[in-house]
């Protein structure tokens, strides 16, 4: 089934010039629907991360997410959550598999160079927090 996912390149790897690495990578498995590049603000880094408000990383996470610019994408594919997720590979970059994006780009659990939706509610809620239709071609 085609579906819809939000990736984001996370500040530490958009630091370390790996973007470009990272995009091409991405393209070569999924089609980029919409795509930007900015920094998010504090508040938005907070709404986007809610689901996690109250855990012990959650204000690392949000200081992280906000300590530099992001690439934000839209892709689409076959089965595009699950498939980009395994492209991703673990949140810990020590269990996540070689090929993966995090095996090779990750810092470490917390900065962990990229996200990708977990579930298709998650994903339409997040493609449209950064992506109005009009942008999705
Ligand atoms: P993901 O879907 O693999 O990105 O993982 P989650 O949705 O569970 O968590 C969101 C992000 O929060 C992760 O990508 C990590 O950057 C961070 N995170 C999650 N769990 C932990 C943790 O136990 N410790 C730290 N430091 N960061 C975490």
């Amino acid at each position: 089934m085609k579906q819809r996912t939000l990736s984001i390149v996370k500040p530490d790897a958009v630091r370390a010039g790996n973007a470009g690495k990272i995009i091409a990578e991405i393209e070569s498995h999924f089609r980029i629907v919409a795509m930007r590049k900015l920094q998010l603000s504090k508040a938005q880094a907070a709404a986007f991360y809610a689901v996690h408000a109250g855990k012990p990383f959650y204000n690392d996470l949000v200081e992280f997410m906000t300590s530099g610019p992001v690439v934000v994408m839209c892709l689409e594919g076959e089965d595009a959550i699950a498939n980009y997720r395994k492209l991703m590979g673990a949140t810990n970059p020590e269990k996540a598999e070689e090929g993966t994006l995090r095996k090779k780009y990750a810092e470490s659990m917390s900065h962990n160079a990229v996200h990708g939706s977990d579930a298709p509610e998650t994903a339409a809620v997040e493609v449209a927090f950064f992506f109005p239709g009009c942008d999705l071609i």
